[in-house]
C-alpha cells in the first residue's frame, strides 16, 4: 500500500513540473488539468487529463510530455487519458496557479465560474496585476489567445491580459 502512495505521490509532483505550453508560468497541477491518478488492474498508471479549452492543439504535446517525464523515472506502464467528461473550469485552477499568474502579468480568474455562466461577463474594474488598481478597461475580449481578453490600467497605464473565468 506505501508503494502505492509513495508512488502516487512521485506522480503529482512530476506533473508539478509540467507546464501549459500557453502559460509556462503555470503546471498543468496548478491549472487543474489532472483529474486524476490511478493504478489500474493491469498495473498501468492511468493519468487523467482534462484539456483547459476545447481545441487546444496543446492537448497532444501535453500527453506525450507526461508520458515522457514518467517514462524517465521509471514509472511506467503509463497512460494518459483525455477525460472530456467534465468541461475544464477556472474553478479547478489552484490558488496557487491564481497566485503564480498574478506574478506573471495576467489577472487571474475573478469569481466562480458557475456565476458567470457559460457567456463570459466581462466588465471593466479586473485588478490590475502590475499596481492592483481597479481603474481598469476592457480593451478587447481576445487577447494573444482566446481564453485571455486585454485589458488596460488607468492608473499606471500598462495593458495586461485577463484569464477568463469559464
Ligand atoms: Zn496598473
Amino acid at each position: 500500500m506505501n508503494l502505492i502512495r509513495h508512488c502516487t505521490e512521485q506522480c503529482w509532483d512530476i506533473l508539478q513540473q509540467i507546464s501549459d505550453p500557453e502559460i509556462p508560468v503555470l503546471s498543468v497541477v496548478d491549472l487543474g488539468m489532472i483529474r486524476g491518478v490511478d493504478l489500474n488492474q493491469q498495473d498501468e498508471i492511468v493519468v487523467r487529463l482534462t484539456p483547459t479549452y476545447s481545441g487546444c492543439p496543446a492537448t497532444d504535446v501535453l500527453k506525450d510530455e507526461i508520458e515522457q517525464a514518467f517514462t524517465k523515472h521509471a514509472l511506467t506502464p503509463v497512460k494518459v487519458i483525455v477525460d472530456l467528461s467534465e468541461a475544464w473550469t477556472t474553478d479547478w485552477m489552484s490558488q496557487d496557479g491564481k497566485d503564480k499568474l498574478k506574478k506573471y502579468g495576467i489577472a487571474p480568474p475573478k469569481g466562480e465560474a458557475h456565476s458567470c455562466g457559460t457567456h463570459v461577463a466581462l466588465s471593466d474594474g479586473i485588478e490590475c496585476p502590475h499596481c492592483h488598481s481597479l481603474q481598469t478597461k476592457l480593451l478587447s475580449e481576445f487577447s494573444s489567445t482566446a481564453c485571455k481578453a486585454l485589458y488596460q490600467c488607468q492608473d499606471c497605464l500598462e495593458p495586461f491580459d485577463y484569464f477568463k473565468c469559464i
